[in-house]
């Protein structure tokens, strides 16, 4: 009874029962997927490891509180290296922009861009080179020595935070008069999305303080699970909650397939629309998450094409690049653009000589999954096709490339439900606008005790970071009343 039951064995899941165990609390992870790490994953096939995640991990940088806190749960070593980027590749309307990650580099390259802008693009780099510079907050202070150091060393990034948060990024971008600019701002980060996230995406990056960790996603989830197991916690695999219990206004139980599993508290570091309606019958609301899932904004559903090639080829680390004729990803969602990977950076993702590669693209939802459900066969078909159309558009890049694949991996947002329950197909939960950023979403349901929410799902934006540091501080939570 004395257990803490813990829903999802992703990031925050993971984080939770390390905290929890270290201070000797027994607790049970119950994963529906047949293994830890939820959307932070990649896999192996015939040789080829394929990334689905990290591009981007912020607080990297030795001395930041983040990276403690990456050690802290073993997702990093003191020793672990952290690759970085030294441009981004975008290509629009047929041109194409390496844009330097260097502050120097980048200011450079877009004064001789649009010289007409040299006041406010001298403006935007001064904010990007402060965040560069400046020590990151993870979340907000819980104590005296926190504050401290929040207004210190990271007043740099409040200040940012604080002035920019509210703004989005088409609304910033109103200040440049060059509208090719404009553009390529937007495909740096959505217009819609704040402009704190953009100045975050560019200081980090600039300040390496935000790169990928070597080894990448499989190397941190195996290294966590591994340190959660030592600590004598407990995973129950392929094990889907479908209910909470509650009595008496408290959670005593989940159970999976009518079997009851009896805890002291739970925390659910899951999908949160699938907690209210159906763990919870839709009986105990969240006013503010309820409004959230009805009006705000989710990230876009994807699907994931892994290619393992038998050589390399000039693929950068990550490209934004045209099609020659946009493709139809199903149900008449066209797409005009992919992002393209490769980990040839990394030695253990290919075998000697050979490359994966990962092409992503925005997809309906709705479609996937309905043909998942009523048509298998024909669901297979058409993501074999969408595979071969884009294979056939790398093939007008990087002559050859078509005889060199050798492993071909096709994940659609039926196959993120399917995994990892994903509403909607959202990966990383509700998108960071301004409106959702300011949103003050309580951890608990009104009226239920020793319930608690935590996970991408309660951070708009989601992230490795809050992940983590959410799984954290929920446990400490628990702890202080045990
Ligand atoms: C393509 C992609 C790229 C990304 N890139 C980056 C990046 O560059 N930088 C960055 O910081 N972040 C990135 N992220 C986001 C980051 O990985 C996530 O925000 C973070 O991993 C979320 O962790 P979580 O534990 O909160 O949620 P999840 O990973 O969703 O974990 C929840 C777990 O709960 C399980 N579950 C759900 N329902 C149930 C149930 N009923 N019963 C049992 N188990 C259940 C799921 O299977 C899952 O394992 C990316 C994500 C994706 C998909």
């Amino acid at each position: 009874m004395e257990k803490v039951l813990i829903i999802g064995a992703g990031l925050t899941g993971l984080s939770a029962g390390i905290a929890l165990q270290k201070k000797g609390i027994n607790t049970e992870i119950f994963e529906m997927a047949p293994w830890p790490g939820g959307v932070c994953t990649a896999w192996v096939r015939n040789g080829y490891t394929f990334d689905g995640c990290i591009h981007w991990m912020v607080g990297t940088r030795e001395g930041e509180l983040m990276r403690k806190m990456y050690e802290e749960v073993h997702a990093l070593r003191e020793d672990s290296i952290i690759y970085h980027l030294d441009s981004i590749t975008l290509e629009i309307d047929n041109e194409t922009y390496v844009i330097p990650l260097d502050v120097v580099g980048f200011k450079d390259f877009f004064l001789d861009f649009a010289p007409e802008d040299s006041i406010e693009i001298v403006a935007f780099c001064k904010e990007v080179e402060k965040i560069s510079k400046s020590k990151l907050i993870p979340g907000s202070p819980q104590n005296i020595k926190e504050f401290f150091y929040a207004i210190t060393k990271g007043r740099n990034f409040l200040r940012t935070v604080v002035k920019y948060v509210d703004i989005t990024v088409s609304e910033y971008c109103e200040r440049f008069s060059n509208k090719e600019l404009v553009k390529i701002i937007y495909h740096l980060m959505g217009p819609s999305m704040s402009v704190f996230a953009l100045f975050m995406m560019l200081g980090t990056r600039m300040g390496k303080n935000g790169g990928f960790p070597m080894g990448g996603a499989l190397t941190m989830i195996k290294n966590m699970h591994e340190y959660y197991l030592s600590l004598g916690g407990k995973t129950s695999f392929n094990t889907k909650i479908d209910e909470i219990v509650i009595e008496n206004g408290r959670a005593k139980a989940i159970k999976s397939n009518e079997k009851e599993y009896l805890g002291s508290y739970v925390i659910v570091a899951c999908d949160i629309h699938y907690t209210l309606k159906n763990m919870l019958k839709d009986k105990y609301p969240h006013p503010v998450l309820n409004l959230m899932l009805e009006e705000m904004p989710l990230f876009e559903p994807l699907m994931l094409i892994s290619l393992g090639l038998d050589k390399k080829y000039p693929i950068p680390y990550s490209a934004i690049c045209s099609m020659t004729k946009p493709i139809d990803t199903g149900g008449m969602n066209k797409t005009s653009q992919y992002q393209i990977r490769t980990f040839d950076f990394d030695s253990s993702f290919a075998p000697k000589g050979c490359s994966s590669v990962l092409v992503t693209l925005s997809a309906n939802f709705n479609y996937w999954q309905n043909l998942r459900e009523t048509d298998y066969q024909t669901y297979k078909n058409e993501k074999e096709l969408v595979a071969k159309k884009i294979i056939d558009e790398l093939e007008t890049r990087y002559k050859g490339i078509k005889e060199s694949v050798k492993v071909k991996d096709i994940a659609t947002p039926s196959t993120y439900f399917r995994l990892n329950n994903l509403y909607m197909g959202s990966y990383e939960g509700f998108l960071p606008v301004p409106k959702a950023l300011k949103m003050k979403i309580k951890k608990q349901i009104i009226g239920v005790k020793n319930l608690y929410l935590a996970g991408q799902w309660i951070t708009p934006g989601g992230g490795i970071p809050p992940a983590i540091l959410d799984g954290l501080r929920t446990a400490k939570t628990i702890i202080k009343k045990y």
